[in-house]
């Protein structure tokens, strides 16, 4: 079976990537090891303003509106120490600055436009096995429930997460860096409203991020090390919400419950190199961020918006080179967000402290460095490919 494009891993990242190219005239295979909508996803995802844009040019927002809480300020404080930033909408000239939804909606909502189309074609379950590359395309040999099936593709996107078959299959390097971290994600219930405010307080081995869900509800995002992490979930939930209480404090006041609690480990690793030949690598498969400053997916989605431009702007001979630039600075802004702010928090020293409030002062005092912060994280700085744009309504 020949296609033009095939995308091994139907996650967020595949999923999307399927949905922003089934406008085209290509035909296009999406393969994923699992089966339809059976997994359960408790992450609970910081999309940025672009990541909206993209989704709603997408016609995929209709769909997630309910279950999205927009993000009206973002305040980042360092525990026992007295800088902070805030950040406004408002003075970012947005409605908001971005929305947090859950993970299982965002994949049921591209699944179910997935299963209204029939430009993609889906194989799932189905597990990529072979791929080999000649001059002109990729054979892949996938294997599922019933047979090992032969696909042949002009391009391949590896979609495939952290642990990506084709990066492996492709003896891509890759450089890990092992952080003995984890994460616990749970849902807080408030006795108050959170008024759209999305709090990150660091403190010295990792950092509690509580973002606004739809109701009196929070996202809680607890990183630490891996010891600090078993230790909590050893507690019973009275004991782990009165310890998250004192660790947050009462910006959000008193906390009245928490949800079920799941972990992740955390991972930081990054491709040695993102295209080969025909295969282009995305998503977690190119870069796994930590999630403290929630970048993994917006990172991910602001490159399919370049790569689909790059592919319908000339199908025969997409501009690799166009792509790769724009890889590059988005992944380096990324980077720079998520790893390089937890290590200035995790510095003790005085004068890091000193320093780190004064720039923290000083970024919260000076409108135009807060609005360049602001945009990055937005994911709306620099010049934008037209999926990214705001939807003209
Ligand atoms: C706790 C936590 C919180 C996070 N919060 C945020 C946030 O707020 N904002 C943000 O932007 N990012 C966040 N992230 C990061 C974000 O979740 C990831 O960047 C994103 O989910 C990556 O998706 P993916 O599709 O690349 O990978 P995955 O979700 O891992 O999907 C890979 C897919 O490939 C399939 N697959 C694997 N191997 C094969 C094979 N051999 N053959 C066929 N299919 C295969 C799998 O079945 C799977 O469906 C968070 C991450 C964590 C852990």
């Amino acid at each position: 079976m020949q296609y033009d494009i095939i995308i091994i891993g139907g996650g967020m990242v595949g999923g999307s990537l399927a949905c922003a190219l089934q406008e085209t005239t290509l035909r296009i295979a999406l393969v994923d090891a699992a089966p339809l909508n059976t997994r359960h996803d408790s992450r609970l995802i910081a999309l940025n303003y672009g990541s909206y844009c993209l989704l709603d040019n997408l016609g995929i927002w209709q769909a997630l509106s309910s279950h999205a809480a927009p993000i009206q300020q973002v305040h980042i404080s360092d525990r026992g120490h007295f800088g902070k930033i805030r950040l406004k909408a408002e003075e970012a000239g947005v409605h908001a600055l971005g929305y947090v939804v859950p993970a299982q909606d965002i994949n049921m909502a591209l699944n179910n436009a997935l299963a209204k189309q029939n430009r993609v074609t889906m194989f799932r379950p189905a597990k990529l096995k072979q791929l080999t590359q000649t001059e002109t395309h990729a054979n892949l040999i996938v294997e599922t429930e019933t047979a090992n099936l032969e696909l042949e593709g002009k391009i391949i996107i590896g979609a495939d997460g952290t642990h990506s078959t084709v990066r492996e299959l492709l003896n891509i390097e890759t450089q890990t860096t092992q952080c003995e971290q984890s994460a616990i994600v749970t849902i807080t219930e408030l006795q108050r409203s959170h008024q759209g405010i999305a709090y990150e307080r660091f403190h010295s081995s990792g950092a509690i991020a509580m973002l606004p869900l739809v109701g009196d509800r929070t996202a809680t995002i607890w990183t630490d090390d891996n010891q600090a992490i078993q230790d909590l979930l050893q507690l019973d939930d009275s004991s782990f919400l009165k310890t998250l209480q004192t660790q947050f404090g009462y910006r959000l006041g008193r906390l009245k419950q928490i949800g079920q609690r799941h972990t992740y480990p955390l991972h930081m690793l990054k491709s040695a190199q993102t295209i080969k030949q025909h295969v282009v690598l995305m998503g977690n498969a190119a870069h796994t961020l930590l999630p403290l400053a929630a970048q993994g997916l917006n990172l991910a989605l602001s490159e399919i918006a370049m790569l689909v431009q790059c592919i319908t702007d000339n199908p025969d001979e997409p501009n690799w080179q166009t792509y790769l630039s724009w890889q590059e600075k988005q992944q380096s802004n990324s980077t720079r967000l998520s790893h390089q702010l937890p290590k200035l928090f995790s510095e003790d020293f005085s004068l890091v402290t000193i320093a780190r409030q004064i720039g923290m002062i000083g970024l919260d005092i000076c409108p135009a460095a807060k609005k360049h912060f602001a945009w990055q994280a937005m994911g709306k700085a620099g010049q934008l490919p037209r999926l990214l744009l705001e939807k003209v309504k």
